[in-house]
């Protein structure tokens, strides 16, 4: 969960109302926030960074598993508990927890006032102005705010959602319902805002999209966007999040491989490593073409980091597509992977098909996958000791405030001891010690 505090003109607004938002699960939610601040920074509203202090409270929400549901439920209610004295703040929900439970949840919360799914932003001021519980959870086939400025927080490293939605609907995943189809942002809006936002200091930018390398605007696909944003001075890098294995091609690979901006970096989730279980979730791709596909993008991209997402306990998963799922993970060498077990999502197409891996069959698979991968992980970046990589920094370190901190261009966590570089610089670092999410190093001079 990530507050929003929002810019500092926003702050300084002279008329206020105060707004304090939370948000959870992805970047493509977090860049909704900047969205959403930005939407009612127009409306005379700034942020503030307790809920104490406001007079709209927003959760903005994930509904990719049911237990990040059931935390943001009692949150709100925590919120709504806090404010039995104050009659006159208003508390509501946004994003995909709003779009899924839609107007149920002002049934089930008392005291909710609003819920605003993901295509309803711009109306927000139209529903903090309404008297009773108000929903409004309409997908718009259209809506991209393509008009609206993000409110970017402060940092090195900038969001741009450059499209919305997805088109695949694999069987265990409410996307689709929640965020409705694709739409890509036109080119030219884009690039403006990554000029404006190198003017304004960030030297990184992430592109957001639920299927980020399906992007199409007119001429220009997802590899010709990358092209250009390779173009833009004061970005010194560009990477995105997250690509569909079945939508990456030749064109986006040779982008990778070429535009020296591009972070030889990516997040390709996998879900199984078994054709039978790909097969069932729909995913519309199997091992062999991964396998495939990860081996011309090493090629092209030597020094490429690579992460995933993974499933177990699917519903059909036997212990043998298991072992193939842990097979693959040792053979992709993974520097990272987010490791989750299934469970099922109301309305999704795999809701109601029996679970037939018992929680405690599923515990045990998932133990296995993250003692696995946490040994690989280390084993990886213990072979970095002793080399050097560009770190971007962020922040001094946590634990050592003498000490910064930032990303290599693979997204690895690097902390350092600096000899003259500051925030917002690229730092050469020597490699000393390694742990499995961490390095640790000095400085060149
Ligand atoms: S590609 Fe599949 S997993 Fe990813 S958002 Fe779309 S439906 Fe969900």
């Amino acid at each position: 969960m990530a507050s929003l505090s929002g810019t500092s003109d926003l702050h300084d607004a002279a008329v206020s109302k105060a707004l304090y938002v939370e948000t959870y699960g992805c970047q493509m939610n977090l860049a909704d926030s900047e969205v959403i601040v930005g939407a009612l920074a127009s409306e005379g509203y700034r942020c503030v960074e307790e809920p104490e202090q406001a007079d709209v409270i927003l959760l903005n929400t994930c509904s990719i598993r049911d237990h990040a549901e059931q935390r943001v439920a009692q949150r709100v209610r925590q919120l709504i508990a806090l404010r039995r004295d104050n009659r006159r703040v208003r508390i509501g929900l946004a994003g995909c927890v709003a779009q899924h439970r839609r107007e149920k949840l002002l049934e089930t919360i008392p005291g909710l006032d609003f819920v605003v799914g993901p295509d309803g932003y711009r109306r927000l001021g139209q529903l903090l102005a309404a008297d009773e519980p108000v929903a409004d959870v309409q997908l718009d086939r259209r809506e991209t705010y393509e008009d609206i400025a993000p409110a970017r927080g402060e940092g090195v490293r900038a969001w741009l959602t450059i499209m919305r939605g997805c088109n695949r609907f694999c069987t265990f995943c409410v996307v689709p319902y929640v965020r409705g189809r694709e739409r890509s942002i036109a080119t030219d809006v884009l690039i403006a805002d990554l000029r404006r936002v190198a003017e304004q200091g960030y030297k990184e930018v992430t592109l957001l999209g639920q299927t980020v390398n399906a992007y199409r605007s007119g001429d220009v696909d997802f590899a010709g966007l990358l092209r250009l944003c390779n173009e833009v001075e004061g970005i010194e890098r560009v990477r995105y999040t997250s690509p569909h294995p079945a939508d990456m091609n030749e064109r986006t690979i040779a982008a990778m491989g070429e535009c020296a901006k591009v972070a030889p970096y990516i997040h390709l989730p996998v879900q199984s490593g078994s054709d039978a279980v790909l097969e069932a979730m729909d995913r519309g791709h199997t091992v062999a073409e991964y396998r495939d596909l990860v081996a011309r993008l090493r090629e092209a991209v030597p020094d490429l980091a690579l992460s995933t997402d993974v499933i177990v306990g699917y519903p059909g998963e036997t212990e043998r597509d298991f072992e193939a799922t842990s097979a693959l993970m040792e053979e992709m060498a993974y520097d990272h992977a987010f490791l989750f077990k299934y469970s099922p999502r109301e309305g999704t197409r795999a809701y109601g098909t029996p679970d037939t891996v018992s929680e405690e069959e599923k515990g045990a698979r998932l133990e296995r996958l993250i003692a696995e991968q946490e040994e690989r992980a280390l084993g990886i970046n213990q072979r970095l000791v002793g080399t050097e990589t560009e770190v971007l920094v962020e922040s001094t370190a946590k634990r050592q405030p003498d000490w910064l901190a930032g990303k290599n261009p693979q997204f690895k966590t690097v902390v350092f001891e600096p000899s003259g570089a500051r925030l917002g610089e690229l730092a050469r670092v020597r490699i000393e010690a390694a742990s499995s999410h961490t390095l640790r190093g000095r400085e060149k001079q």
